[in-house]
């Protein structure tokens, strides 16, 4: 759960003041999958990067309804940001290296998340010998490996080709049925928020203007090309 109540951002101060995010009023529910739409500057990265903690909100509140755990969001960029040096598994394990996780245990949830993101054979490779899709999904299980009960996307395949973009979606919805996360995306394709979204929250750079959450409709009859994130739930 998540609740965001009249939060907003300004950089600077006065005249040079930049208003990042106007005050916005959002409520997420456990489990939901919240893709986010609008227009460049309207405040989205700003928007996550407050819910993740790294950055603070100038006025307003956030509360995370998961407090007893330590680190309850994970983080995936436009860019995997992976340590070059590092391996696939070095990558995963390494939130669960410097959370002081035994070994043994970090090398089990390394195997599952591997297995999760399907990266089955690759363990040993190094970012550098990986396609994008590949970085994202190394990236993915990354955020992943505290066992966050949020996760947190921005405009995560925008950096690869459409055809794997579209593969990498349906292994996204794969991933949020199998571990029930709360997941927020931000994108550009009001498409790709429409296929994954239980709901897409439309956000607008004018202050004071639309901010608006629709449920994502079920085509009906469902067929396989028409599949929604709806048909991933039980
Ligand atoms: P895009 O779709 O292009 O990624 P966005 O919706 O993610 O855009 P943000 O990155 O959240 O937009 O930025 C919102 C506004 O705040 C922009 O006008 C941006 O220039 C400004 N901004 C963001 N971070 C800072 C910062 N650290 N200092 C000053 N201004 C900032
Ligand atoms: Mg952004």
């Amino acid at each position: 759960m998540i609740r965001i109540e009249q939060v907003s951002k300004t950089f600077g101060q006065g005249k040079n003041s930049v208003v990042a995010l106007a005050p916005l009023d959002q409520f997420i529910g456990e489990g939901e999958f919240i893709a986010i739409v609008g227009p460049s500057g309207c405040g989205k990265s700003t928007l996550l990067r407050i819910v993740a903690g790294l950055e603070t909100a100038t006025e307003g509140r956030i509360t995370l309804g998961t407090s007893q755990l330590k680190r309850p969001v994970g983080f995936v960029f436009q860019d995997a940001v992976l340590l070059p040096w590092k391996t696939v598994a070095g990558n995963i394990r390494f939130p669960l290296d410097t959370s002081g996780v035994p070994r043994k245990v970090g090398d089990r949830k390394v195997e599952e998340l591997v297995e999760l993101v399907g990266l089955q054979g690759f363990e040993n490779a190094l970012p550098k010998q990986l396609s994008g899709g590949m970085k994202q999904r190394t990236a993915i299980a990354r955020a992943l490996a505290d066992d966050p009960a949020i996760l947190l996307m921005d405009e995560p395949f925008s950096a690869v080709d459409l055809m794997t973009r579209e593969g990498l979606n349906d292994e996204l919805l794969r991933i949020w049925q199998a571990t029930g996360k709360t997941i927020l995306l931000v994108t550009h394709s009001v498409e790709e928020a429409a296929y994954l979204g239980t709901k897409v929250m439309v956000m607008s750079a004018r202050p004071g203007r639309l901010r608006k959450t629709y449920d994502v409709a079920l085509p009906s009859p469902r067929t396989e090309e028409t599949k929604t994130s709806a048909d991933y739930l039980d």
